[in-house]
């Protein structure tokens, strides 16, 4: 039985099927890679450990023993996105993470309660990966929230700052002690909305760009899992919406086509007729 607690946390995190890597560790304040310019303390891979960073996240104990056999003292990263199923908030106190939050919470309502790492300025929320690839993120949910997915990672539990602060659960966010939750779908609809590109972008998109938007949807969403149906049929809808905001597509060729989809994949009519109202309605409004 090993007492050490950084191995321990990788390891639990290892058995919930979530990938981990090894991360340089703070040594008298300092990046331990020894760089005096460092520009990620403490927090990027170890390359002797994992040449390829991230991309060698694993969930395999032999392979984490190892490296901690190697690095004592290497701080445990949780590789993010489909990998280990989890995408991470980051909120960062230092940078306005908690004043952008309840901005966004007070315009969409509160973030659901889930799995939580307080860490060295605040904290990472953890929630269900989407079934959607989305982009690392810095700053585009609001000043300090930064958001972690496909190709990420995140320090994590067992972790030591280089302030000395132990990365930990939130007290009663434990993965024993609350589920982890889905992404808000107003979060969603915000990670997946295009920036807006003037120069490069048309103002209306072009019919025929718009039509292959539907088909794709459409084919997009036959090919989602039972529990990702209704947050992906919302997701189509909303990225839909805009095309009839800009009139490249009319409504119901759109609502004809999502229906269609929705009957097929067995989803409630009702149901499906509240998300796919919603969907539009917030996709069409949005400037
Ligand atoms: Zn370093």
């Amino acid at each position: 039985m090993t007492q050490n607690l950084r191995l321990q946390a990788a390891l639990a995190h290892a058995r919930h099927g979530r990938a981990v890597l090894p991360v340089y560790w703070s040594t008298g304040g300092r990046c331990a890679c020894g760089r005096v310019d460092c520009h990620s303390p403490a927090k990027h891979p170890i390359p002797e450990l994992v040449p390829r960073g991230v991309k060698q996240a694993t969930t395999s104990c032999v392979v984490i023993r190892a490296w901690w056999v190697y690095a004592p003292l290497a701080n445990p990263a949780l590789a993010t996105g489909e990998v280990s199923g989890v995408v991470v908030l980051d909120v960062d106190g230092d940078h306005g993470g908690f004043d952008a939050l309840r901005q966004l919470e007070h315009i969409h309502g509160q973030i659901p309660r889930t799995q939580g790492v307080r860490t060295g300025s605040g904290e990472h929320l953890y929630f269900a990966y989407p079934g959607i690839h989305l982009k690392n993120t810095a700053g585009k949910l609001g000043a300090g929230l930064d958001v972690r997915c496909c190709g990420g990672s995140a320090v994590t539990v067992g972790a030591v700052h280089r302030s000395g602060q132990i990365y930990d659960w939130q007290d009663g966010c434990r993965p024993d002690q609350v589920p982890i939750a889905s992404l808000p779908t107003w979060l969603l609809e915000r990670l997946t909305t295009q920036d807006p590109r003037p120069s490069v972008q048309p103002r209306t998109p072009h019919r025929g760009y718009a039509a292959a938007a539907l088909a794709s949807e459409e084919q997009q969403l036959l090919k989602a899992s039972v529990g990702q149906r209704n947050t992906r049929l919302n997701l189509a809808a909303f990225r839909l919406g805009r095309f009839i905001a800009t009139e490249a597509l009319a409504r119901g060729d759109v609502e004809a086509v999502l229906f269609d989809v929705a009957a097929r994949l067995g989803l409630p009519l009702h149901e499906a007729r509240a998300t796919i109202t919603s969907g539009l309605r917030a996709g069409s409004t949005r400037s």
